[in-house]
């Protein structure tokens, strides 16, 4: 919400109030003077009127996780272990994934406490590509780039797959990048043409690119360029 709203829910403060606090520099977000009363602030904004802390803001938690096969993208699962029990945080309670991957997927796994800027990176339409390497059981045909940049029809959604692009690596290994994330997306394309996808790993999303000094299963914090990136 704007920083005048947040002032203005205060006890006996009304947003023009709010509005001649925060002109006045007595409205400090994150320790510094704001003056911009349309500031945008949130449960990790650290907010104080004349010093007075207001709202503490909780700390935000950006996690890069090197997932391996065999884990569930979900928070609690009754037959899998979850990614999350992978972490060694004891509160997970408010933490969630941006951008699921399958039980046998492996790569690149984001985890947050912060919606919106997971939302970033997952929303459709976004423009950060997401960037998988491919192996398949049969050979990569010559007809599958320009199926998938010209997009493939999805009956179940009724809808037609974003273009995307693959680039071919061997005769059953590609890298593929995609602008969507679709359920199994990348093992509906290529079963369009009846070819099994057997090894899946995401390797990028958008400029977040995994770690190559995280083992398979581990975890590390993201750094606030990184943060930045998405
Ligand atoms: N596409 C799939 O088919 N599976 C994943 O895990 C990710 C993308």
């Amino acid at each position: 919400m704007r920083l005048d709203r947040f002032i203005a829910h205060q006890p006996h403060l009304s947003r023009q109030d709010a509005n001649l606090l925060i002109s006045a520099g007595r409205v400090q977000v994150d320790h510094h003077v704001r003056r911009d009363s349309r500031l945008e602030v949130n449960e990790f904004s650290h907010i104080a009127l004349d010093g007075t802390v207001l709202q503490n803001g909780k700390p935000a938690r950006y996690y890069m996780l090197h997932k391996p096969a065999g884990y569930v993208s979900a928070t609690c699962h009754d037959e899998h272990p979850t990614v999350l029990d992978l972490l060694t945080d004891t509160d997970t309670q408010d933490l969630h994934i941006g951008g699921r991957l399958d039980l046998t997927t492996t790569g690149l796994l984001l985890i947050t406490n912060d919606g919106r800027w997971s939302r970033r990176l997952t929303q459709p339409g976004s423009a950060l590509g997401k960037v998988y390497y491919v192996e398949t059981e049969k050979p990569i045909g010559p007809e599958y780039a320009e199926a998938f940049a010209t997009g493939l029809y999805f009956a179940y959604e009724n809808l037609t797959t974003r273009p995307a692009q693959l680039q071919v690596l061997g005769s059953h290994a590609a890298r593929l990048t995609l602008y969507e994330g679709r359920y199994h997306q990348v093992k509906r394309m290529f079963g369009h043409f009846r070819n099994r996808v057997t090894r899946l790993h995401r390797e990028r999303m958008g400029l977040l690119q995994l770690d190559p000094l995280l083992e398979c299963g581990s975890y590390r914090a993201l750094n606030s360029e990184e943060i930045r990136q998405v």
